[in-house]
């Protein structure tokens, strides 16, 4: 196999044909300045009008409760920013889960030291945050609970409708990261009592750099950006036309065939997963084994390193990625893999691969083969996997 075999889709996704057409004559033949009175500008009001109705539709929401942004870390930090501001005379404490994207983690850090009190929940070995603990961490001055969608590591979804139940009940409002979940599996705001939801255009097939927060309507957050008065006074930026052009279009193809990926991407997941815990010995899952994306497969494999597996499998034409980032000589486990509770010298072994509609049983059969090459060379080199072995063996 010669061609490039993307199995990466968590860190960004291929911008679709069609949505690119989509977006082209907004660059070139329709590039007047939306909030512009004459009749030219109109081509792109509309066309943003039209993207978010889409888009609202998308979560059951109303058009005029979708906000555009630069993004799902612009989204995650407005909410989270914004709602500690216009309600720290109610209180100044936020839940969320020890799990979070850092778009949310280091933000959540950021506000405590502005005096803000933050509680991060645990959660279980599989990724799943306790109701019950949930419960017992609501305080009358509780503003906000921010709970993801769906992890983008390890893929786990969270029970979000009882989350949301759980939030409307004591009063407080609920936002979640929905990045890797929107387009993926089905969502509804109002079903689920979500007040508050970030989600991006590049993690379903549209372009980067365009993101969305829904805010229900009555929620008294402010500005995030400052500056003109666009979207409703709540977003200051000349609208990005194109951006905002080809999330509509990626969010309409990823709604309208939603149930046909579902099902392709799932069966082919656990067609992964199987063989995988089946023909590599130590090796393990990481997250839900059902209550999980789609897409994702995330795996541990003793006596490895995450970082030398993944430059074997990019020698094959194979992109993957692994929780523990080897940035300047640190090696950082993630704090996903710490959080349901594996040891450093494993969290180090893990080996994220998530799917897409378009990634064919034949990418899956070579990649496992590669990786069974890969994973038997690299614990051939490794003292410690020797150890074991003569240990066992006695
Ligand atoms: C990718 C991602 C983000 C950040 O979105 P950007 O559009 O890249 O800024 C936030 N949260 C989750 C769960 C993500 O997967």
């Amino acid at each position: 196999m010669s061609q490039l075999i993307y199995l990466d889709n968590a860190a960004t996704t291929q911008v679709y044909p069609e949505v690119l057409d989509a977006m082209i004559p907004y660059f070139t033949e329709y590039y007047g300045n939306p909030s512009a009175i004459y009749t030219f500008a109109g081509n792109a009001k509309k066309a943003v009008d039209h993207a978010r109705t889409i888009l609202a539709e998308g979560i059951h929401a109303k058009a005029e409760e979708i906000y555009f942004t630069g993004g799902g870390s612009e989204s995650d930090n407005w909410v989270l920013k914004a709602t500690a501001e216009a309600y720290s005379s109610k209180g100044k404490h936020i839940i969320t889960t020890k799990i979070e994207h850092h778009a949310i983690l280091h933000t959540a850090e950021y506000l405590e030291k502005k005096g803000y009190e933050v509680t991060y929940l645990n959660v279980d070995e599989n990724g799943l945050i306790s109701l019950d603990e949930l419960k017992a961490a609501i305080r009358p001055d509780t503003i906000l609970i921010s709970i993801m969608a769906a992890n983008n590591e390890i893929g786990t979804v969270e029970p979000l409708a009882e989350i949301g139940a759980i939030a409307k009940e004591k009063g407080v409002l609920f936002h979640t990261d929905a990045v890797q979940a929107f387009g993926h599996i089905p969502l509804d705001v109002d079903a689920m009592n979500i007040d508050m939801l970030s989600a991006s255009g590049h993690k379903v097939n549209g372009p980067k750099g365009i993101g969305m927060l829904y805010i229900r309507k009555g929620i008294k957050i402010r500005s995030f950006v400052h500056g003109g008065a666009q979207e409703r006074q709540r977003r200051a930026g000349t609208h990005n036309v194109p951006g905002i052009v080809g999330f509509g279009k990626a969010a309409e193809i990823a709604l309208t065939n939603m149930e046909q990926r579902v099902k392709y991407e799932t069966e082919l997941r656990d067609y992964l997963i199987e063989r995988v815990l089946a023909e590599i010995p130590y090796s393990r899952l990481n997250g839900d084994r059902t209550k999980r994306l789609p897409n994702n497969a995330n795996f541990c494999f003793r006596f490895i390193e995450g970082e030398s597996m993944l430059i074997l499998l990019d020698q094959n034409g194979i992109c993957g990625s692994s929780g523990s980032a080897c940035t300047s000589g640190s090696l950082d486990p993630s704090h996903v893999l710490l959080a349901i509770g594996l040891a450093h010298e494993i969290a180090h072994g893990s080996l994220r691969l998530t799917l897409s509609e378009k990634t064919t049983k034949e990418e899956i059969d070579y990649t496992v083969d590669k990786l069974k090459e890969i994973i038997d060379r690299l614990r051939s080199m490794s003292p410690l996997y020797e150890d074991f072995i003569k240990k066992q063996s006695k």
